[in-house]
């Protein structure tokens, strides 16, 4: 896709901090990190969300994780780690080309996410379980 972030830095267009590559994917260092550490790990093809992409393929990529997840948390000698990939630009994606976001995290760090739970009545907790569901 020939204005996209993403693809230009696959091809070598834009310089990045490269981590990792294979066949189908690199991991890079994110340019404005939220923890020092935080890697995206990048599909090579581009596939705008999570659902464009075939399963399978996806899979491939999926399984790339835990030994980035280890590496990225030894390396940062971290105690844990948020796996995070945004889908949409109602959910903050930014760049629309698949990546998962890893983000190195210590007790009591500095990272902060808006998660505030909140409790909705039974009937539509049925009813969005019934909705969704239906569409499996
Ligand atoms: P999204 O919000 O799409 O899930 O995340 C996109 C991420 O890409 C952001 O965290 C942003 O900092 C990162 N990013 C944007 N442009 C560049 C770039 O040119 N190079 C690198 N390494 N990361 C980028
Ligand atoms: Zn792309």
């Amino acid at each position: 896709m020939p204005d996209c972030i993403f693809c230009k830095i696959i091809n070598g267009e834009i310089p990045s901090t490269k981590l990792y590559e294979d066949e189908r994917s690199i991991a890079i260092l994110d340019i404005n990190p939220i923890a020092l550490g935080h890697t995206l790990l990048i599909s090579k093809t581009h596939y705008p969300t999570l659902t464009d992409m075939p399963d399978k393929e996806l899979g491939l990529l999926a399984e790339k994780l835990p030994r980035l997840c280890r590496a990225i948390v030894k390396g940062t000698n971290s105690e844990g780690f948020n796996v995070i990939e945004n889908n949409g630009r109602c959910s903050g994606q930014i760049i629309p080309h698949l990546h998962f976001h890893i983000i190195p995290r210590r007790a009591n760090d500095e990272v902060r996410f808006n998660w505030s739970p909140r409790v909705f009545p039974k009937e539509e907790m049925s009813s969005v379980a019934k909705a969704i569901t239906d569409c499996l």
